[in-house]
């Protein structure tokens, strides 16, 4: 990780799928620069196994885990209503990371697999930005930045994720569409787009397909959560002021052309 800084003290951080690998990394970064950070996954164990992880003896700092579907509008504005009542604020940075697989040849995907990736992946991400935004909008907050995990997938494609590849170019038109509207609030939107990750979701990837993939990443390794939970941090924080609706690729160069 990269040394400690506090660019992000005084934001209250609502992170997605922070449970788990990228999630968990960037709730921790988060809160190593400074950030309250509010955990959201849909396991309350494991939001509470990151919470028990966090850093919190900077300015102001009060972190809180919470449990959210963020396929349901119900689920959201529950848990964006708790983090009101207790930091008397919306977030004013979010980060969507939750995310799921549920691979399968196109030839065979059935109607479910299509539907469950697209409602938790495209849907959650449209469904919270748009909870956050409107929090944000309605008490003046001056300004916010909703930053939401895409995938490198999303632009090229790949065997066996016609539903998550659709549903990561999907959250790619969403921010940039957000992008556009929200610039007027002071919100900024944007994507970070990863390549091969090691996480709990690239562990049920077949040893083989790791290898493959690994020979076509030019820097030759698989990336570490931390590596995508600082370019988060980067886009959250007032060092990309003036970037919104951009998206960042952190594949170590896999599929550039
Ligand atoms: P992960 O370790 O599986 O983390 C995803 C987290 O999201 C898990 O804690 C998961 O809980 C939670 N989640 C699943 N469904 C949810 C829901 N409906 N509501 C709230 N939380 C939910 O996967 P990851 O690799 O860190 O992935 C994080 C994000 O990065 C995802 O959007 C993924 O598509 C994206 N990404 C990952 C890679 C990679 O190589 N790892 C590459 C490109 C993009 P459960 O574990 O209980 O399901």
């Amino acid at each position: 990780m990269a040394a400690a800084a506090t660019r992000l003290i005084s934001r209250l951080t609502l992170v997605t799928g922070g449970g788990s690998g990228i999630g968990r990394a960037v709730c921790q970064r988060f809160a190593s620069e400074g950030a309250s950070v509010v955990v959201a996954d849909i396991s309350e164990e494991s939001a509470n196994e990151t919470l028990g992880s966090l850093q919190g003896d900077l300015r102001g700092q009060g972190h809180m885990a919470g449990v959210v579907d963020v396929s349901s509008k119900e689920s959201i504005t529950k848990l964006v209503t708790s983090i009101q009542t207790r930091y008397f604020q919306p977030p004013s940075v979010c980060v969507n990371a939750a995310g799921i697989t549920r691979d399968d040849f196109l030839l065979n995907m059935t109607e479910e697999e299509f539907d469950k990736v697209i409602q938790v992946n495209l849907k959650g991400s449209f469904l919270v930005t748009q909870a956050v935004a409107q929090a944000l909008v309605a008490c003046g907050a001056p300004k916010g930045s909703i930053v939401t995990v895409g995938s490198i997938v999303g632009k090229v494609g790949n065997v066996g994720q016609a539903n998550y590849a659709a549903s990561k170019a999907g959250v790619e038109g969403l921010t940039r569409t957000a992008a556009k509207e929200l610039s007027r609030f002071g919100i900024r939107c944007n994507c970070v787009l990863p390549g091969f990750i090691s996480t709990p979701m690239t562990d049920k990837v077949p040893e083989k397909v790791i290898t493959k993939m690994k020979s076509l990443v030019p820097m030759g390794r698989m990336g570490e959560p931390a590596e995508v939970a600082d370019v988060c941090a980067f886009l959250a924080s007032d060092d990309s002021r003036y970037i919104t609706g951009a998206s960042v690729e952190v594949t170590g160069g896999l599929f550039i052309g």
